[in-house]
């Protein structure tokens, strides 16, 4: 559904992505981890088109994705991203700030975007907070709200940039459990993180990016339980 291959960019005069190949089929949930600076959020931003990149190809869903071409929005649709910062529309109650999308992007009717709406919100655990302001939420629930104003769009693979990063360490459960259904019910994810145990359970593999190239991949038990490369020994030393 998602392939890279050998994709190259660079920011300035640094080679910030080095040759990066990796793919993710329908329904499988890939995490990718490695050090600060290593290039995971560029390539997320590459994957859905908010990024260029000079060499190689990114193709989803059959087709090349290319930021500067028209259909770049329809990419953006069907694939979803989920920041560590949610960005909520604070004038807008969370019901609103999930139906916002489903009504203006993809032109469905409000009666119809609310139910669903309501649904997604019941689904993260938010059904008594329809009415509520971004501001009254914890950074948890606020980040559930914004998974569920992601899958207000329906798309077809969601990419998720550390978004248990900025949370206070009690409101990270919730969120992953999230995720986890999710994965359970077969979207097709990319999760950059450094939630080791989530990446154990939930991901079908791991990948580990270093220096703008991914240096070992594998079966996310291998790759944690018995890495090869050295690098990624002393990365896991340092973060489990
Ligand atoms: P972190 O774990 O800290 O989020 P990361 O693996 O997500 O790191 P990236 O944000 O992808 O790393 O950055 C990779 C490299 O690209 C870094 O050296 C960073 O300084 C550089 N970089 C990222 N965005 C830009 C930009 N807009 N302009 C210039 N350099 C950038
Ligand atoms: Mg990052």
């Amino acid at each position: 559904m998602i392939e890279i291959k050998d994709v190259h960019k660079r920011f300035d005069q640094i080679e910030v992505l080095n040759g990066v190949n990796f793919s993710v089929a329908e329904g499988e949930v890939v995490c990718l981890i490695g050090p600060s600076g290593s290039g995971k959020s560029t390539i997320l931003r590459c994957i859905n088109g908010l990024e260029t990149y000079e060499g190689g190809e990114i193709n989803v869903l059959g087709q090349r994705v290319n930021s500067k071409d028209k259909s770049i929005n329809d990419l953006r649709r069907q694939v979803g991203m989920v920041f560590q910062r949610f960005n909520l529309f604070p004038h807008r109650r969370v019901l609103e700030n999930v139906m916002e999308g489903a009504v203006h992007v993809n032109g469905e009717s409000p009666d119809t975007a609310r139910k669903r709406a309501i649904e997604l919100l019941g689904l993260v655990g938010l059904a008594d907070k329809l009415s509520a302001w971004p501001a009254q939420l914890s950074g948890g629930q606020q980040q559930r709200v914004a998974i569920a104003r992601t899958l207000a769009l329906n798309p077809k693979a969601i990419l998720f940039d550390e978004p248990t990063s900025a949370l206070d360490p009690e409101l990270v459960g919730d969120v992953l459990q999230v995720m986890r259904t999710l994965a359970d019910e077969g979207m097709t994810m990319i999760v950059v993180t450094h939630e080791m145990q989530f990446a154990r359970e939930v991901a079908d593999r791991v990948c580990f990016l270093y220096g703008g190239r991914i240096i070992e991949q594998g079966p996310s038990g291998e790759v944690l339980g018995n890495p090869q490369e050295p690098r990624t020994q002393e990365f896991l030393k340092r973060v489990l």
